[in-house]
Formats: structure tokens, sequence, C-alpha cells
């Protein structure tokens, strides 16, 4: 944390899934806390459930609560008005509108700390983060190990029942069995992606 502006900023977490990206966002949270700064996290819901939710690293040994939200708007309501830090998880699945959300809050003074996939399955920019990365004071780009060649990856590989998603698989996929592991550009397979 070099970056120590008077007033408010944002930071971004970014990276491929695997590289740590909700552990670090954990530890800046912790960090903060330490120093008694109010802190709320929030996340995106995925299934339309609401409420309070434990955010855990990989390992399990960190954790924290989150308030569970279904857009971006819902930050602002959600606010408590002597919270100095806002986190956010996930950004990625919000729209756009989290990057003005995100500016409002460092306007006012906040610090936002955000983290989430800079790019989606398919190696493009995922959602709203082009907007996060140009307007963040601090950007960290985190890298997992490619599993296929151990290199720094930089890319989230899709599989689909153990072979690579192609370009135009259904993003939510009924029947067969899906996941997901770090690759890097070089192994990072997409069948059907348009050159
Ligand atoms: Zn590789």
């Amino acid at each position: 944390m070099h970056y120590t502006p008077s007033g408010g900023w944002i930071e971004l977490v970014c990276g491929s899934m695997f590289s740590g990206k909700t552990e670090e966002l954990l530890r800046r949270i912790r960090r903060a806390e330490i120093a008694r700064k109010k802190v709320q996290l929030f996340k995106p819901t995925i299934d339309n459930r609401y409420g309070l939710v434990r955010v855990a690293s990989h390992d399990g040994l960190a954790r924290e609560d989150a308030v569970v939200v279904c857009n971006a708007e819902d930050v602002l309501r959600r606010l408590e008005v002597d919270t100095e830090v806002v986190a956010v998880d996930e950004v990625q699945f919000f729209d756009e509108t989290i990057a003005d959300v995100c500016d409002h809050l460092a306007d006012r003074g906040l610090r936002v700390i955000v983290a989430g996939l800079d790019q989606d399955f398919r190696g493009e920019p995922f959602g709203p983060m082009p907007l996060l990365l140009a307007r963040a004071e601090r950007v960290d780009k985190l890298h997992a190990i490619c599993v296929a060649c151990g290199a720094s990856a930089s890319r989230t590989q899709r599989l689909i029942d153990g072979r690579p998603a192609r370009y135009d698989d259904p993003v939510i996929l009924v029947g067969g069995s899906e996941s997901y592991e770090a690759r890097c550009r070089n192994c990072h397979e997409v069948p059907g992606k348009p050159r």
C-alpha cells in the first residue's frame, strides 16, 4: 500500500480465478479493521438470495460477513453513515453502474476496495471491469499458476465435461458438468473464438 492520497480513492484487485483476489480483499479489510476503520463488505447476489453471507478465503482461514445486494444502487442504500471503507467482492457481476457508485463513494472521501475477475472464460473483459480499471487510483493484477505448464496464469479456463468450453457455449449450463482452472495465455483454449 504505497498510494496514500488524502480523501477517498478506489483500489482494484483483479485477476483470474484462483489468483487469491478474495484473500487479498480480506487481508486489506482486516488491516483497515485493525486501524479501527468502519468497514462494510458487499457482494452481488447470484441466485436472488439476500441478507448476510460469509465470505471466506479458499483455505477457509479468513472470513468476513458480507451484505448481499442485487445491484449497484443497493450498495448506496445499504451504506451505513459511519462507514469509512467500502469493500466489494465479485464486482465483475455488477452492471456498469457500479463504476459510478464507486466514484461517488470515493468522491465523498471513502476508501473503496473492489475485487473481481478482469476477464471472462473467453479471455474478454468482464462486465464493468474496464471502467473500474480506468477509474481506480490503484490496480493490482494477481496471478494464479497455470495448471497445464506451471507459468503465471492470467486466464480462467472453463471446462465442460472435461473439455475446453467453446466460445459460444452458454454461460449458464443445463446438464453436463463444468469446472474452471487457471491457465496462462499460451495454454488457454477457447475453441471457436473469432480472430
Ligand atoms: Zn500454461
